[in-house]
């Protein structure tokens, strides 16, 4: 395969004033943002709010704006095709682990000549972006030798915690083929189940884990814990306090949460603006509960 790396770059986002600089989605930019730090446009001066900013991903129809908030990589390349040619594309080669889980693909190419059709087998997997692709340069437009195509690939990386992202990630794409209510229990579940691990693990060196476990399922379950014990836990480690509208999406999506557990459905229809502030809340949560395991473990 013949083909041009132009770079990987984690998702930034860009300013909504003057849109000349971006800036990463990491979980550094994120902490000064839990910390109260300001940060500023180094271009136009104006002040950044994270949560706004993340928040316009969900407004803007591309897909690969929306996975940006679930943390991950874009990689881009150009790759040359020929008309009635098929090119394989190996994203391993390209240095996308393979064991990664690819989001989204888009093809644009450069001319006339080519257009890229992806090719399956007798039974087309559905929901699944493999590692390997083939691509058939269906002719297009005034004929040429060779047309450049410009792919972008947007994916994350697996890792220990991968249960949790896969879960955020599940409801983004939920989010994208604008399946509302099915965002719900994935994005709940990252955010719960993260709490809960991190709250045994801290509660855990002062009592039996037995003991912590019981305590935490069956006395302070998931809603005393946001609410009390993980403002307590922070005070005591000297971190800051959940910023108060993220704190009040995660107890409106646990109740959304279970209206869909006991009930099949919830009460009112979700509609986009609400499903979009309860995703980007538990992103934003998710991120702040990292943080802080992080400020527990150097104590
Ligand atoms: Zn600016």
């Amino acid at each position: 395969m013949t083909y041009d790396f132009l770079h990987t770059e984690i998702y930034n986002t860009p300013c909504p004033n003057c849109k000349a600089v971006s800036f990463p989605i990491t979980n550094k930019n994120l902490s000064k943002y839990f910390h109260g730090i300001k940060m500023n446009c180094p271009k136009c001066g104006i002040n950044l709010d994270w949560w706004s900013l993340l928040l316009r991903h969900f407004e803007w129809e591309s897909p690969s704006y929306v996975y940006g908030i679930a943390g991950g990589y874009t990689t881009s390349l150009r790759i040359f095709m020929k008309a009635g040619e098929i090119y394989s594309l190996n994203l391993e080669e390209i240095g996308i682990p393979k064991e990664s889980k690819i989001l989204q693909i888009s093809y644009t190419p450069n001319g006339e000549g080519v257009f890229p059709v992806e090719l399956h087998g007798n039974t087309p997997q559905r929901h699944y972006i493999p590692n390997i692709i083939h691509l058939y340069g269906r002719p297009f437009g005034k004929p040429s030798n060779e047309t450049p195509v410009a792919v972008q690939i947007n994916w994350t990386e697996k890792s220990n915690d991968n249960q949790v992202w896969e879960n955020i990630i599940n409801a983004v794409e939920s989010f994208t083929i604008k399946n509302y209510d099915s965002c719900i229990i994935p994005s709940n579940v990252s955010v719960e189940s993260t709490l809960n691990n991190i709250m045994t693990r801290y509660f855990s060196s002062f009592a039996a884990k037995k003991r912590v476990e019981d305590f935490l399922s069956n006395g302070v379950t998931y809603s005393y814990q946001l609410n009390i014990l993980l403002p307590l836990v922070a005070q005591s480690n000297n971190f800051p306090e959940m910023p108060e509208n993220i704190r009040g999406n995660l107890n409106k999506l646990r109740s959304y949460r279970n209206s869909i557990a006991h009930k099949g459905k919830t009460d009112i229809a979700i509609d986009k603006k609400t499903v979009s502030e309860l995703i980007c809340s538990a992103a934003l949560g998710l991120s702040y509960l990292n943080l802080l395991e992080k400020k527990i473990s150097e104590n």
